[in-house]
C-alpha cells in the first residue's frame, strides 16, 4: 500500500520528490521487505513465430484458437478427423494454418512448441494431455483448467504492444469486461507509438551509447506516447536532443519536460472522473490533492507517484495557497510531471486562475482538465435537470461564503430570487440562515424548493427537501459534517413533490 505524506517535512520531502526513477529502483533494491508471493500465474509472452503448434479439434472455438496462433506466426497442426465448417475454410486461406483429417496420435508431438487440444469427453481430454506430458510439450485443454499448463489470457492486441488479462479461468466474463474497460482507458495512438519505439530502439543504441540517456529518452518517451497525439518522425530527434542536452547539465530541458496539470476528480464518485482525467492522473510523477478528492481516486495513480495532501477546507489549518503554487513551480522545475487534483471542475471555486497565472509567469506549462463539477453530480444523483423549459431558464453557481467566512455582500440577489432560475450554491452551509434572511427580505417565493446535498455521489451522501424559508432549521438539526450543495429554485418543484410523496408513504406506512 502507497504511504500518502502530508505537507510537513518540507524539505526532506523535496530531495525526495525530485528523485530519478532509478534512484527510486535503488530504494526498491535496498528494501528488505518479504518476497512477493501469492501471483496466480506468470504471464509469459511467447514469440511463436515459425515455430509449430498442435491443435487437436475441429470446433468453432478450436478455429478461433488456430486463427490466434497463426495471427502470433506459428505454423498450426490441426489434426481432426471430422473438422467443422470454420477450420476447413481457416485451412483454405491460410497457409499457416494445416488440416489433417484423422484422429491425434502420440508421435503428432513432436517437434511441436505447445499443444492445444478441444474434445467434449474428459477421457479424450485426459489422454490427450497425457500424452502431451509424455512428449515435454505443454498443453492447453480449451475450457479444462484442470489439464492446462498455461492460460491464453483475454488479449488487447495493439502490436507490437499486447496486454493479456487472466483470472486464471476464475471467469472469463469478468475478463472481458476488464478488457472493455481497459480498451477504453488506453490512448487512441498507443499502437502508433509501441510500433515507433520498435524502430528506434536500434537508432537509439547508435545516437545514444550512453544506458543513463537512454533511459531518460524513454523516460521522456512515455510521458508523449500516453499522450493524445500520434507519434512523428520528428519526435525522434526532439528527444533524443533532449536526453542528450540533460546529460550535458542543460538545465532548460527538465524545465521544458516539467509541466503542472490541474485536474478535476469529480465531486466524489470515482466513474464521474474522465479518461483523461486519469490518464494524466497515471502520467504524473507527483500529486497534489485536495481533502475532496476520494480515496478511491488517489489511489489511481501511479504506485511510483509522491502522493501530497494539500487540504484547504475552509475554516480549518491548512496549507496556504502561495505555499502549494511555490511547491508546484518547484516539482515542475525540477522536471516532474506534476498533477494538481482538485474537487470538482478545477475551474469552478477552485481558485483557478490565480494557480494558472503563477505558473504561467514562472514558465511552467499548464494544462487543464476539466471535471464533473458538484452541482452537475448532485443534480445526477437527485434524478433532476437544472434548467426546466419554462420554469428554469437559467442555472448559476454562486458562493455563499466570502473571504472572511460571512455571506458576500455583492451578490446579484435578484437574479437569486428570479423564479425563473437555479441557484447552486457553493460553501453555503455556515451561511445558509443568513442567505435564506437575506432572499426572503428580497423577495422570494418563501415556498421554493431548496435542497441540501452533502456528500453529492458519494455512498454516504445525504439530502435535506425543505423551502428556502425552512432549510436553515432542517440543516442545523441535520449537522451535516460533509461539503454540502444546496440548490435553490422552482426548477426542483418535482423533486421535492417527490419526496414528499415518499415521506407521505413512508408515514402512512409506519402509521
Ligand atoms: N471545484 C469544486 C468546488 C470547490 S468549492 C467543484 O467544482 O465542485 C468546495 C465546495 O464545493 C464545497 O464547500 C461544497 O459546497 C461543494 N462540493 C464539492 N463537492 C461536493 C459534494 N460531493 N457534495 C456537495 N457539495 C460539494
Amino acid at each position: 500500500m502507497r504511504t500518502l505524506s502530508t505537507s510537513g517535512a518540507h524539505d526532506k520531502e523535496a530531495k525526495d520528490l525530485v528523485k530519478t526513477e532509478a534512484d527510486q529502483q535503488e530504494d526498491h533494491e535496498d528494501n528488505d521487505a518479504a518476497p512477493m508471493q501469492g501471483l496466480a500465474s506468470l504471464p509469459v509472452f511467447f514469440d511463436l513465430a515459425g515455430k509449430r503448434v498442435l491443435l487437436a479439434g475441429g470446433s468453432a472455438r478450436a478455429a478461433w484458437k488456430a486463427e490466434l496462433l497463426q495471427a502470433a506466426g506459428a505454423e498450426v497442426d490441426v489434426i481432426c478427423p471430422d473438422p467443422g465448417a470454420g477450420i476447413v475454410a481457416l485451412a483454405g486461406r491460410c497457409e499457416l494454418v494445416h488440416l489433417t483429417q484423422r484422429r491425434w496420435q502420440p508421435e503428432d508431438f513432436n517437434g511441436m512448441a505447445l499443444a492445444f487440444g478441444d474434445f467434449l469427453a474428459k477421457d479424450d481430454a485426459a489422454a490427450f494431455y497425457a500424452a502431451a506430458r509424455l512428449a515435454r510439450v505443454s498443453a492447453n485443454l480449451i475450457d479444462r483448467p484442470e489439464f492446462c499448463d498455461f492460460q491464453v489470457g483475454t488479449i488487447i492486441d495493439r502490436s507490437p504492444l499486447v496486454i493479456a488479462i487472466s483470472t486464471k479461468g476464475a471467469s472469463p466474463v469478468f475478463a472481458l469486461a476488464l478488457r472493455g474497460w481497459l480498451e477504453a482507458l488506453l490512448p487512441r495512438a498507443i499502437k502508433l507509438w509501441a510500433t515507433a519505439a520498435e524502430g528506434w530502439r536500434a537508432k537509439l543504441k547508435v545516437r545514444a551509447p550512453s544506458a543513463r540517456i537512454q533511459r531518460r529518452f524513454w523516460e521522456m518517451f512515455v510521458s508523449k506516447a500516453l499522450g493524445a497525439r500520434a507519434p512523428e518522425a520528428a519526435d525522434f530527434d526532439a528527444l533524443l536532443t533532449a536526453a542528450l542536452g540533460e546529460s550535458r547539465g542543460e538545465t532548460q530541458s527538465p524545465r521544458a519536460q516539467g509541466s503542472v496539470a490541474l485536474v478535476g476528480a469529480g465531486p466524489g464518485d470515482p466513474e464521474l472522473l474522465t479518461l483523461k482525467a486519469l490518464r494524466v492522473l497515471q502520467a504524473a510523477d507527483v500529486v497534489l490533492y485536495d481533502d475532496l478528492v476520494a480515496p478511491e481516486i488517489i489511489g489511481m495513480a501511479r504506485r511510483e507517484a509522491r502522493m501530497i495532501a494539500v487540504g484547504k477546507r475552509g475554516y480549518r489549518a491548512s496549507c496556504k495557497q502561495d505555499d502549494i503554487i511555490a511547491k508546484m513551480i518547484m516539482l515542475a522545475e525540477a522536471g516532474k510531471k506534476v498533477v494538481r487534483l482538485k474537487g470538482g471542475d478545477p475551474s469552478i471555486f477552485g481558485r483557478g486562475n490565480e494557480e494558472i497565472a503563477s505558473l504561467t509567469a514562472a514558465g511552467v506549462s499548464v494544462e487543464i482538465v476539466a471535471g464533473i463539477t458538484a452541482a452537475l453530480g448532485a443534480a445526477a444523483s437527485l434524478k433532476l435537470s437544472l434548467t426546466e423549459r419554462d420554469r428554469a431558464r437559467r442555472v448559476q453557481f454562486i458562493t455563499a461564503h466570502a473571504h472572511d467566512g460571512r455571506l458576500p455582500d455583492d451578490i446579484d440577489w435578484s437574479s437569486l430570487c428570479d423564479p425563473r432560475a437555479a441557484s447552486a450554491v457553493y460553501m453555503g452551509l455556515r451561511t445558509l440562515e443568513a442567505l435564506s434572511q437575506r432572499l426572503l427580505a428580497e423577495g422570494i417565493d418563501p415556498f421554493t424548493p431548496a435542497i441540501l446535498v452533502e456528500r453529492a455521489t458519494c455512498p454516504d451522501e445525504r439530502r435535506i427537501f425543505g423551502t428556502i424559508a425552512d432549510l436553515p432549521a432542517k440543516a442545523a438539526t441535520a449537522a451535516p459534517s460533509g461539503p454540502c450543495l444546496v440548490l435553490i429554485g422552482h426548477a426542483f418543484d418535482s423533486a421535492s413533490e417527490r419526496q414528499n410523496e415518499a415521506s407521505r408513504t413512508v408515514g402512512s406506512l409506519s402509521a
